[in-house]
């Protein structure tokens, strides 16, 4: 078992940017989480190996208050065999982490936050609707490491309207002098149905062009490789031994349990999902009713999230497991697609596991989905092809 995810559907306030599922009405949290509890005894039998990672994603988990966290934290030990070295990770805002609330992290298992930081420009957090100033966020990780957290990420976010290459290279600047040993960075999606999407729509903002956003990419791979972070994952930076191990499983292909309205499951060979429903969600885990829905993944699935997540990381597609978990034929269908990519240098092929090249990096959507399993006539032809070369 990869891991136990907690999804708490709480936030403060809404940001521009986001397609999370959380509801500011915080006056329902006491019920989420009896419910929460009772998801959590409910579904014990489903884990059967021991849970090296747990995760409170969200929404904002550092809503939670002191008697929240201890009930969540006592039902899980409890009912879970999570190990005593498990990495066990809060998501939280800046402004929520004050000294006091630091402090009652501090007696609980938590030993690594991840803080939704995304910019150290004021101007910019107050586009994406950030409650938190860059000084806020600044003191948070300040405040965390007097406290003795040092296993702590930060989350940025670049690509934004009007945001130039200086101002971006000033948020990786404050970033690397904070000491963090993990650093997440994404570009910025126009997702639909967000208040930035209607910016756009309205033309009140303008998107970054591709080549200012490759450009953003560029130097937020070298500034980080320069300070000694690994880069393990295409938006992912760590420090060695401060790779985020709950997301490095999921990479990985390995199981999770996701609990939570919206939290997603993976069983090795079926996904499901609850609702994205607070009201749902409560009313299913207490009447017993549905409030889940599942999928089997063929075997065609399964191979492309093998690919999806392998060529993600810096460990690669392993190819003698591809053809050991999928057959020879879609592994013939997967070298065959990749042959043209390693030619151009976008791929290559290193410990038997195929992975992107740092050109490849920048166009690793192509990539992926070239490689990815697309119908059986295809394969058939692809593969009947590299057998005539
Ligand atoms: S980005 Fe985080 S804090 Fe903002 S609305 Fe989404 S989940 Fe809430």
């Amino acid at each position: 078992m990869a891991g136990l995810y907690i999804h708490i559907p709480f936030c403060k306030s809404r940001c521009t940017y986001c397609d999370f599922f959380s509801t500011t009405d915080e006056t329902r949290v006491n019920a989420f989480v009896e419910a929460l509890r009772l998801e959590a005894e409910l579904r014990k039998s489903e884990v059967d190996e021991p849970v090296k990672t747990v995760y409170f994603g969200g929404g904002t988990p550092s809503r939670l208050q002191a008697k929240h966290l201890d009930t969540l934290f006592e039902t899980l030990y409890r009912c879970y065999p999570i190990e005593s070295t498990a990495e066990v990770t809060v998501e939280a805002n800046p402004d929520d982490l004050t000294e006091g609330y630091l402090s009652l992290l501090t007696q609980q298992p938590v030993n690594r936050l991840s803080l939704g930081v995304q910019s150290f420009n004021d101007k910019e957090l107050r586009l994406l609707s950030r409650r938190h100033t860059a000084q806020e966020a600044t003191d948070a990780v300040k405040h965390a490491q007097e406290q003795g957290f040092h296993n702590i990420s930060i989350d940025l976010i670049y690509g934004l309207p009007r945001q130039t290459e200086a101002v971006w290279q000033e948020n990786l600047n404050r970033a690397t002098e904070l000491q963090v040993p993990h650093l997440s960075a994404y570009h910025l999606i126009y997702e639909e149905k967000t208040p930035i999407y209607a910016l756009l729509q309205a033309g009140k903002v303008t998107p970054v062009d591709e080549e200012t956003s490759n450009a953003m990419f560029a130097m937020l791979i070298d500034w980080m490789t320069q300070h000694n972070f690994i880069h393990y994952e295409l938006s992912a930076f760590g420090k060695e031994g401060f790779f985020s191990r709950h997301n490095s499983a999921y990479w990985k292909g390995e199981k999770y349990l996701g609990l939570g309205p919206s939290a997603h499951s993976f069983d090795g060979s079926s996904r499901s999902w609850n609702v994205a429903s607070i009201t749902e969600y409560i009313h299913g885990v207490t009447s017993g009713e549905p409030y889940q829905e599942m999928e089997r993944l063929s075997r065609t699935e399964r191979y492309n999230e093998f690919i999806l997540t392998g060529l993600r990381t810096t460990w690669g597609v392993n190819l003698p497991e591809l053809r050991y978990r999928f057959g020879e034929e879609l592994y013939r269908y997967c070298l065959e697609n990749a042959r043209k990519h390693i030619d151009r240098n976008l791929l290559v092929t290193e410990k038997e596991a195929l992975k992107l090249t740092r050109d490849g990096l920048f166009i690793s959507d192509g990539i992926m989905s070239d490689l990815m399993w697309v119908g059986k006539s295809t394969i058939n032809n692809k593969i009947q092809a590299y057998e005539n070369s």
